[in-house]
């Protein structure tokens, strides 16, 4: 048998769990809250399976779920969508990209990732026969030069994928990089995959810049979101994807024969949860204070840190403590010393390592200060 990905291993957050398990160690690798999400979301999801939806939803998800959603980007974001046609509810954020890409991307096309990026773009691009085109941003501000992606824009290239607030490493675009993504976007006329999966999850009360807010840009962009994200319930995989109708139209063609619809209580229930927008616009604050409790804890230690803007990730970087790569030494820690974290290396394809892991907050304050007594005994 003849693989279409040679290159791709076991992704680096199965791998790190596994060895956390393996060794009984604390797990801030793989992002995901190890608290409890909102019983009232709990609470009608359980309705809605005793009031009987627990057939087939439509394919494009339930027009309730996707009219609160327009409403809540016409609300922060300034810009209309239509419900009926320009929205549609998929099994996590990773489908979505997965529809997307399958959906958009042609063999021998070329597509702009940013790297460190996230780990399922480039699979997926190649699985369609095309070319991811990195772009390494450097540490520890990890910035976009957009004069070097000018550079890098090919009569080949058709999208660029950009994540903003950044995962993994908690960087934000500012208005002023949206409005150059804009302009190269509308110069080369390319579409744009805005990975917004941790748009509430900004800190310093930042406005996040989605791609809904600047219209040309909205024109031509697929935004991706993850309820599993933002509502604490990874485990759920509900996500949903939001573009025009005729790249959305598209996208549904690829949709409705990769899954065809997603799990229709939870849908219900998130149909009324969202309409209460204190639910996700205090996720700010309550990450914050997580980020505040871990950068704190690590005061005075070996491990230099520059403040996640947002996401509940923190990169550390382990340059001053040890040689070795951020892969051994993530290994090491989980091994050793019981706490396990992501080497970032593996988001720059392998190819730099800037010796940074990361760390996911989204934890009980007991378990960030396990972490730190832990970070402490190696760091000082
Ligand atoms: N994009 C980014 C940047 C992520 O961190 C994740 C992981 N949550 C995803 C997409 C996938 O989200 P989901 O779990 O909803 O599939
Ligand atoms: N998005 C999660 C992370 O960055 C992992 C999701 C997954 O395991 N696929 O850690």
């Amino acid at each position: 048998m003849r693989s279409k990905l040679p290159n791709t291993q076991v992704s680096i957050f199965s791998q790190m769990s596994a060895l956390a398990h393996k060794h009984g160690a604390l797990n801030l690798s793989q992002g995901f809250p190890n608290f409890k999400s909102d019983p009232l979301l709990l609470d009608l999801v359980t309705k809605a399976m005793k009031d009987g939806y627990n057939q087939y939803a439509p394919m494009p998800g339930d027009l309730g779920l996707r009219e609160v959603i327009c409403n809540k980007i016409h609300t922060l974001y300034n810009n209309k969508f239509d419900p009926i046609s320009e929205v549609t509810i998929t099994a996590g954020a990773t489908q979505a990209i997965f529809a997307t890409i399958t959906a958009l991307i042609h063999p021998g096309d070329e597509v702009l990732i940013f790297t460190p990026a996230y780990d399922c773009y480039q699979p997926t691009i190649e699985l369609q026969g095309a070319k991811a085109v990195a772009i390494q941003l450097a540490a520890p501000a990890y910035k976009v030069d957009w004069q070097e992606v000018a550079k890098a824009i090919t009569d080949k290239t058709k999208m660029v994928i950009v994540n903003t607030p950044h995962n993994p490493c908690g960087s934000v675009f500012s208005k002023e990089d949206m409005l150059q993504l804009e302009r190269l976007a509308v110069e080369h006329d390319l579409m744009v995959l805005s990975d917004e999966v941790y748009e509430h999850l900004i800190f310093n009360e930042a406005e996040h810049q989605s791609a809904a807010r600047f219209e040309a840009l909205a024109n031509r962009s697929i935004i991706v979101a993850s309820f599993g994200k933002t509502f604490h319930n990874t485990g759920w995989k509900m996500g949903y994807c939001v573009a025009r109708k005729e790249i959305m139209t598209e996208i549904r063609k690829v949709h409705q024969f990769n899954v065809f619809s997603v799990n229709y209580p939870i849908q219900k229930a998130l149909a009324e949860y969202l309409i209460d927008p204190t639910t996700y616009l205090g996720l700010g604050a309550f990450f914050q204070t997580k980020r505040d409790l871990f950068l704190e804890g690590l005061n005075g230690t070996t491990f230099k840190v520059l403040p996640s803007k947002g996401t509940y990730f923190q990169l550390v970087d382990i340059s001053e403590l040890t040689d070795m790569s951020d892969v051994e030494y993530a290994i090491y820690l989980t091994e050793h010393h019981k706490l396990a974290s992501i080497p970032t290396s593996v988001f720059n394809r392998g190819q730099e390592d800037h010796r940074m892991l990361r760390f996911c907050f989204a934890k009980t304050t007991e378990t960030i200060e396990q972490a730190i007594a832990i970070l402490r005994q190696v760091g000082t």
